[in-house]
């Protein structure tokens, strides 16, 4: 039995060296990222949307082209007159990759400006995924208050909802209003999909165990903490098991490892494996996407289902 998988946030224009001076462009963004893996590991009786914000100049065309052409949907796209897309510089210097992002004025800071349409378009849905950056780029107070209180509605519906902090420090103005912020974004949530690295960093947490009591003091009843080449942790419902990650021998890049993780593990969860066999086959998953460049690779290099 199929559904509906919607995931909201920014999708930005990449920028990438191609040699010689000249740029190659490309979209991405975490969320739009876990949306692409969704849609490549879910049957076609489950159909993807992506919901945020663009405007009405030629580049957010070609963004919404791009992700119709990945067979995902973009019915529910606000349009902002005068509005523009996100945008971000992979600058590469001695192999080591650093990034330069113009996303202040970004259309998508503007996806929860109408409450009305933003809670037909959870309605829509069986399951709603958004991140630590989706909050982070919201316009106001008053937007991310009205975000999270159509998610709150959408839970307390019976939805999934699925959160994953991907803590950014440099798109907070405030650190206690980013942790503030992140805690209150994951007691809307029925999962939270933390990285160990971030949690420890920004909230202190000592071992993922620290991590996974905080979340289940919020009332968050499924916890899967990710942590790199150490495997995740899954606590659903009080109950515990843990997925090894899948051997890489050579990692090429780990942009959107755990993006990927996401994705492959709510496809397979949604079309009815264990939580234990759903963080197996996305751990498989992650470590094909880290074996090969950049953050969306093709649905063909990833491992079957099955
Ligand atoms: P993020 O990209 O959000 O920081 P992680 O680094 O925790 O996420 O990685 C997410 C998942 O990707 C891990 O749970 C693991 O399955 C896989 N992964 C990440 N790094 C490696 C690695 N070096 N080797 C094998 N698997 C990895």
């Amino acid at each position: 039995m199929g559904g509906r998988f919607l995931s909201i946030g920014e999708c930005m224009v990449e920028l990438s060296q191609a040699g010689d001076n000249l740029l190659r462009k490309g979209f991405a963004g975490d969320t739009f990222n876990t949306a692409w893996y969704a849609r490549a590991c879910l049957s076609r009786d489950w159909s993807v949307d992506y919901f945020t914000a663009l405007g009405d100049d030629p580049l957010s065309e070609e963004m919404l082209a791009f992700i119709k052409q990945a067979d995902i949907g973009t019915d529910a796209v606000t349009r902002i007159p005068g509005g523009t897309p996100g945008l971000y510089l992979i600058n590469l210097k001695n192999g080591e990759r650093t990034f330069s992002y113009w996303r202040g004025m970004s259309a998508a800071r503007q996806l929860a400006a109408d409450a009305d349409h933003l809670r037909r378009t959870m309605d829509a849905a069986d399951l709603i995924y958004f991140s630590g950056i989706t909050l982070a780029v919201l316009a106001t107070p008053a937007q991310v208050e009205t975000f999270l209180s159509e998610l709150r509605r959408a839970r307390a519906a019976g939805k999934i909802v699925a959160f994953d902090p991907n803590i950014r420090q440099r798109l907070w103005a405030n650190k206690d209003v980013m942790l503030q912020t992140i805690t209150d974004g994951a007691r809307a949530a029925s999962m939270v999909m933390p990285s160990f690295d971030d949690e420890a960093t920004n909230f202190g947490d000592a071992s993922v165990e620290v991590t996974i009591e905080r979340y289940r003091s919020l009332g968050v009843a499924n916890i899967v903490v990710k942590d790199g080449a150490a495997g995740a942790t899954l606590d659903f419902e009080g109950v515990r098991s843990f997925a090894p990650a899948h051997e890489v021998s050579d990692v090429v890049d780990t942009t959107s490892a755990g993006d990927s993780f996401n994705g492959a593990f709510l496809a397979r969860l949604l079309s009815g494996a264990t939580p234990q066999d759903a963080a197996a086959f996305a751990a498989k998953a992650a470590a094909t996407v880290i074996g090969h460049h950049g953050a969306l690779i093709s649905p063909d290099l990833l491992p079957l289902v099955g």
